[in-house]
Formats: C-alpha cells, sequence, structure tokens
C-alpha cells in the first residue's frame, strides 16, 4: 500500500512524442469518457458504428467524485465488482443533535476507476486521450460537427458533450462560476473505515450545503459541498476532517451544476454535468448522468441504425430531458430553502421528518427521478463481471486521484 503523503496521480495519459496527430470523420464523437460519456457508448456497442470518445485523461485514470450511489443502479447496470461498501442507514448531524434515517433502499460506494473500466468493457468504440478546445468552424455544409482538440480536428455527424459542468461544446460565452448556477465540491480520501454513510448539516461547516463521509471499505471521503460559489470549501474540508479525527490528503474538487440546461444545442447532445443532469440539493449526478446517458445513447442508436433521423433523435431526447425539468426545480426549490431554515428548527424537524412513513416516501420518490428500473436488465444479465457483494481492492498507485487544485 502506498503511504497517504507519498499518493500522486499517476498519469497514463499520452505525453509528447505519443500525442500524434488525430483528425478525420467519425459516425459518433463522444467528447468525455467519465459516467455519461461511457454510458452513451456502452448503449450504441454492437451498432456497427464507427464511435470516437475521447477524454483528457486515460479511462478512470481522474476520480471526478465520492462515488456514491443507489446500489441497484449498480446491480441492474453489471457493475457490482466495483462496489467498496453498501449502506441501510443514513446518518444526519446538526449542532442540535443526530439522527438515524433507515434507508428503504441501499446505497453503495464504488471505485471509479474500476467502474469506468467496467463500462469500458462492454463499449465497441475507440478511445484516445485528447484535450477538447471547443467547436471548429464547419469544413462545409453536410451536417457534420467539427470538434477541435489539442491533436487536431474531428468531425463527426453526431456530437455529445459530456464534459462536465463547462459545456464546452455550447455556443455563448461559456459558463463561469460565481454568477453560473454552480455549486462547489471539495474532499478528501484519508484512509480509515466506518459503518456511517454521514452528512453533516452545520452552518459552521458551510453556511448553504452539506459535509459528508461516505465511508469506501479502507478510505473515508470526506468533503464539504457549498450551494454558495462565492464560499471556500477548503477550510472547512479540513476541520470536518480533523473533526473526525483524520488528517485531510489528496484533494479532489469541482464545480456542480445546480440547474438543468439544454439537451441540445447547434447540434449537439449534451449530458451528464454539461446538460445540468446533477441533482440540486443532494449533488447526485452519477445515477443521472448515466440515466440520461443511457436515453441519449438509445436515440443515437436510433440514428446511425437508420431507425430515425439526426433531428428525429434530437428531439425525442430533448423531451426526454425537458420532461424532468420540473423535478429539477422542485429539487433546486428546496435546495433553497434548507440554508434559511432556522438552525434550533432544523434537528427537530429532521428528527421529526425520520419517521419511517416519511422515510420511505420521500426517499422512495427521489430514486423515482432516475430510477434504476430503467435500466432494465440487459447489463445486468449479461454480465460474467457481476458478483453481489463488495469489488475487489486494487492498487492504491492506480487508485490515486487528481485534484482541480484552482478549485481550492
Ligand atoms: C467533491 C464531489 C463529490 C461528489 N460526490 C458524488 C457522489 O458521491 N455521488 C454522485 O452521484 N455525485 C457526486 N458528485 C457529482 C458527480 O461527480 C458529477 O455529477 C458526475 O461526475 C457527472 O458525470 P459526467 O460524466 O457528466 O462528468 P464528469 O464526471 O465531470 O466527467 C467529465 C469528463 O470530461 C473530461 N474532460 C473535461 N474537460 C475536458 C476537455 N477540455 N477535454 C477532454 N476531456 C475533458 C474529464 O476528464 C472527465 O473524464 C460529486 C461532485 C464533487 C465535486
Amino acid at each position: 500500500m502506498m503511504a497517504e503523503s507519498a499518493a500522486m496521480p499517476v498519469r497514463a495519459t499520452k505525453r509528447g512524442d505519443e500525442r500524434t496527430p488525430l483528425g478525420g470523420d467519425r459516425d459518433v464523437l463522444i467528447c468525455g469518457a467519465s459516467f455519461a460519456g461511457l454510458a452513451v457508448a456502452r448503449e450504441l456497442a454492437g451498432s456497427g458504428a464507427d464511435v470516437l470518445i475521447v477524454d483528457r485523461y486515460e479511462i478512470g485514470e481522474r476520480q471526478t467524485s465520492a462515488c456514491g450511489i443507489p446500489t441497484e443502479w449498480l446491480q441492474r447496470l453489471g457493475l457490482m465488482a466495483a462496489e467498496r461498501q453498501r449502506f441501510d442507514t443514513l446518518v444526519m448531524h446538526t449542532p442540535h443533535g443526530t439522527s438515524r434515517y433507515r434507508l428503504p433502499w441501499t446505497f453503495s460506494t464504488f471505485d471509479y476507476r474500476e467502474l469506468c473500466q467496467l463500462l469500458w468493457r462492454d463499449c465497441d468504440a475507440s478511445f484516445e486521450t485528447a484535450k477538447v478546445n471547443g467547436r471548429a468552424a464547419p469544413a462545409n455544409g453536410d451536417g457534420r460537427i467539427a470538434v477541435e482538440t489539442d491533436r487536431g480536428t474531428i468531425s463527426a455527424p453526431l456530437v455529445v458533450d459530456a464534459l462536465g459542468w463547462r459545456r464546452m461544446l455550447a455556443n455563448g460565452d461559456g459558463y463561469q462560476p460565481p454568477d453560473a448556477p454552480l455549486s462547489r465540491g471539495l474532499e478528501v480520501h484519508p484512509g480509515g473505515e466506518s459503518e456511517d454513510l454521514a452528512i453533516w448539516i452545520d452552518r459552521k461547516y458551510v453556511p448553504a450545503g452539506y459535509g459528508w463521509s461516505f465511508p469506501a471499505k479502507d478510505e473515508l471521503r470526506i468533503g464539504i459541498g457549498s450551494f454558495d460559489p462565492r464560499f471556500h470549501v477548503k477550510k472547512t474540508t479540513v476541520e470536518l476532517t480533523q473533526d473526525l479525527g483524520k488528517e485531510p490528503n489528496e484533494y479532489q474538487g469541482n464545480w456542480i451544476p445546480h440547474k438543468l440546461r439544454r439537451g441540445t444545442e447547434g447540434g449537439v447532445f449534451f449530458v451528464g454535468d454539461s446538460a445540468g443532469h446533477c441533482l440540486p440539493l443532494s449533488a447526485e449526478g452519477i445515477r443521472t448522468a448515466l440515466y440520461f446517458g443511457m436515453a441519449l445513447g438509445q436515440e443515437l442508436r436510433g440514428v446511425v441504425e437508420g431507425r430515425q433521423t439526426r433531428e428525429q433523435g434530437a428531439a425525442s431526447y430533448a423531451s426526454f430531458h425537458d420532461s424532468h425539468e420540473w423535478k429539477f426545480k422542485w429539487m433546486l426549490r428546496v435546495q433553497k430553502l434548507v440554508p434559511r431554515v432556522p438552525p434550533r428548527i432544523l434537528a427537530p424537524l429532521l428528527r421529526l421528518m425520520g419517521t419511517k412513513r416519511f422515510v420511505d416516501w420521500s426517499f422512495n420518490h427521489y430514486l423515482r427521478i432516475a430510477p434504476p428500473e430503467y435500466a432494465g436488465s440487459k447489463w445486468a444479465d449479461g454480465s460474467a463481471h457481476d458478483q453481489d457483494g463488495p469489488g475487489q481492492e486494487q492498487d492504491d498507485a492506480e487508485d490515486a486521484t487528481g485534484a482541480e487544485r484552482s478549485l481550492v
């Protein structure tokens, strides 16, 4: 095992001479090889389309979150081998007391690298490391979209932006904090074990947002998320970590969108954080990236198999995306409300909400925003790697995470 202080991100990404020119035409170009991009590519497997997926890092190289997800999503997608730990209870700490909610469904933490590789195992796309710079001017009027990368210009009639909150392939002036509707999240990964999936609603750590500790077998993923992008979360991430008797290490953070954006724009398809698919209030964006990624992959498959035109696929995806808007708006309303509740009312309120009936009702409704049944059983049934239990351990060196240090 690697000592915590020595853990450094492993750079598998091609450098120097290995960075050969990249260009040409593809049937589908997917930009971003994390949850959303890989979910799209997986749905296209076997379609016969020439699919290229690009990312600035190798697949699974840079962990982008605490990697918590409802267990059933892992089961249905045949991804159980990546599971690290499972929880049937959520512990909620406030300055005035602690509540323990028994959940109507279980929640799991997983290993990022392993999960990405399991998704990739089922894809038949090709992959290249390349940094996407944005859209290039179209070469001609044939409906192809050209994307400029640091290795050249690639074009395709079907282009997916799964690049995260920056939404790089959109038209317009960009999307920058603190003005854009973005939350701020930062976490650390000290070694240790715990049975408790815990969150803190405590203004001592963050005026609007929450702290968390997500145990993952032999490490704790401890962090702070602020709905207000102006609040710097590093100091209180350190504070919470030290309050839990740990020392912060391996900082990893990012901006988290908390508002739905358009699913299609200028001929490009947006999915995952680039479409604002991360849920407000909980900042849960993995399940939704997979869910909308599958939906988009199926629409694109219809196009490459000649069952619909690109425009029909775009209209159908946009309509699926838009049909979720009210749920995102509702979550955003609650996100705005929570910081306004006086602290002394919060604890009794949370205790009151801890009745089994209320917990079952609210958590089941919450799960239905992107229900696991949507994933069907196609992947779960076909997966030789599926196993009912925590996934395998892996070398810490491979597991090393990257920090978006500029955020700190
Ligand atoms: C600290 C923190 C903890 C979180 N914890 C959880 C959690 O436990 N559960 C949960 O559900 N959600 C969590 N989230 C939210 C979740 O991480 C995101 O919603 C989710 O990662 C979105 O997936 P995505 O595939 O859309 O984007 P991302 O996972 O952000 O992936 C984007 C991909 O695009 C690549 N990329 C970006 N820019 C470029 C470029 N210019 N060129 C080439 N490639 C590029 C990146 O390398 C990356 O692979 C957390 C977020 C943060 C910040």
